[in-house]
């Protein structure tokens, strides 16, 4: 059983043997917006929702087999998000921040403009930003009455979603994290493993607050649920949601990626035991830790994804579905030269230019709507495919730098995520990264890698069977000619050289 509790909805889904999907449950819950900027949820809707989507699944799998039982639980979960809790009664002592919350922006603009952003960067992997859970942490403490006094006392609990859920979840009562949901917070040194004390004294933070780390495939305790099928199984695969579907992907060797092409897209390239620090303002993450393993990656977001589909069904109205896009995309040759920038929000990884705005450029008297859908879908390629590029230019050097004669390279992109759906955006993809491109036929690689890892745990898989491809996947091979991808990639790096050039700043 894997317990996917996502920004908006919490899922579970149960697995068979075969990785195949059983049964399936999804329960959406609400949003807080409090201010201009700040995101809440309550940590009791994120609890409640995953018991419900768990106890029905369990429910419905007993009705067609009333013997079945699940053999091991495994937790997946948006990442950075904090909780604050009593330890003794279980009651959170605040309202969760949830990871898109800006409330901490400020201060930590400061820390930017601070040599002392540098040391965390080295430390953690992660470029200063109110995104992770430090800021937000250090925020309640400061302005939750009380909170301090007992967090020093040990009687608050922190934790991310994982350790929030974990807690109540087992009849233990377990504290913990594990090593990928640690490594999001901007509190734990991803060299060490360990909480980093200097780091914690930076946002005066009581180390009596924080969870104990474990390992991603490790006991964390037994389900107090007392629900047939669900009472005593064990809770033993942790991972936050993006490694999780690194890891649901069989990204296991340094050099595979996968790319998430949701609203945005995530994407993550395994580096093997070492943690690579990059040169390109990618972040350094732990990928996962299993047995004695620990396996970082490389971490990179582009913002619009699939959401500049939504901007052309949404704002435009030139489509009625996103799905429309690849029919209308397919029925014109080439974009006739031209190119859309969808940096509407600045820009992510690698460029990283807050200033920079969207552009359409290079259009000719002939360029139509469907002309635009091309170039939209493109660009997602484009910009995935500069995301690629730094990492493999990161991986290099870091290999390069200890003389290793083997450097890693990316053999093919496994993708997941709702835009994946579209056949045209994945065969661009290929043609342009010059690489295949895989699409597993379970897309719900963010579910599966957490059921891997508490099936791991128990024996019901082991790794041979746990990393072997999906048999019904699909494969997109490139086939576009060179000189056609370096003109294309020439142009692409012109209009985006033009638009940050021209960001008002
Ligand atoms: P998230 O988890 O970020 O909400 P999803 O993985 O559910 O995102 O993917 C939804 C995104 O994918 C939307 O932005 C939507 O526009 C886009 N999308 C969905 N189907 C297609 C399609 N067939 N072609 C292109 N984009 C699509």
């Amino acid at each position: 059983m894997a317990l996917d509790q996502g920004t908006t909805s919490s899922r579970c889904i149960l697995f068979d043997e075969d990785k195949k999907i059983v049964w399936s449950e999804q329960e959406e819950f609400p949003q807080h917006f409090p201010k201009a900027g700040w995101v809440e949820h309550d940590p009791m809707d994120i609890l409640n929702s995953s018991l419900r989507v768990m106890y029905a699944c369990a429910t419905r799998m007993r009705e067609f087999d009333a013997e079945a039982q699940v053999r091991a639980i495994g937790i997946t979960n948006q990442r950075e998000t904090v909780v604050v809790w009593d330890r003794e009664s279980g009651k959170p002592l605040a309202p969760a921040i949830v990871w898109q919350c800006r409330r901490t922006a400020d201060a930590m603009e400061a820390l930017k403009a601070d040599p002392y952003g540098e040391v965390i960067r080295k430390k953690t992997g992660l470029i200063p930003d109110a995104y992770f859970s430090a800021s937000k942490l250090a925020w309640l403490l400061e302005n939750v009455p009380g909170l301090r006094a007992e967090a020093e006392a040990g009687r608050a609990c922190f934790g991310t979603v994982d350790s929030w859920l974990v807690y109540n979840l087992t009849k233990e009562k377990t504290h913990a994290t594990d090593v990928t949901n640690a490594s999001r917070t901007m509190l734990f040194n991803i060299h060490t493993l360990n909480w980093d004390d200097e780091i914690l004294a930076y946002f005066n933070i009581p180390k009596a607050m924080l969870p104990k780390v474990k390992k991603s495939s490790d006991l964390y305790g037994t389900c107090g649920a007392t629900v047939p099928g669900l009472d005593s199984v064990p809770i033993c695969g942790v991972a936050g949601d993006q490694q999780s579907a690194l890891f649901g992907q069989g990204c296991r060797q340094a050099g595979q990626a996968k790319n998430t092409y949701g609203t945005g897209c995530f994407l993550l390239m395994n580096t093997g035991e070492k943690a690579v620090d990059s040169q390109h303002r990618l972040l350094t993450t732990v990928a996962a830790c299993i047995g004695d393993t620990v396996q970082y990656a490389l971490e990179g977001s582009v913002f619009m994804g699939g959401a500049c589909v939504q901007w052309l069904r949404d704002s435009l109205g030139i489509l009625s579905t996103a799905a429309e896009s690849e029919a209308l995309a397919e029925s014109v040759n080439d974009t006739l030269g031209a190119y859309l920038v969808p940096a509407f929000t600045g820009l992510g990884a690698p460029h990283w230019d807050p200033y920079a705005r969207g552009a359409l450029v290079g259009m000719t008297r002939g360029f139509r709507k469907e002309h635009l859908v091309r170039a939209t879908l493109e660009s997602i390629a484009y910009q995935v495919q500069d995301v690629v590029m730094a990492m493999e230019q990161d991986l290099k050097q870091a290999f390069a730098a200890e003389d290793s004669s083997e450097v890693p390279g990316l053999p093919a992109l496994k993708v997941d995520g709702g835009a994946s759906a579209n056949r045209f955006l994945m065969q661009f993809q290929a043609d342009i990264l010059g690489r295949p491109v895989v699409r597993p036929a379970c897309i719900e690689t963010t579910a599966l890698g957490a059921a891997m890892l508490a099936g791991l745990y128990v024996g019901f898989w082991d790794e041979t069977t746990a990393a072997s491809a999906d048999a019904m996947e699909d494969t997109f091979l490139p086939k576009m000619e060179k000189g056609e991808r370096s003109e294309k990639l020439a142009g692409w790096k012109a209009a985006i050289d033009g638009v940050i050039r021209s960001a008002k700043r």
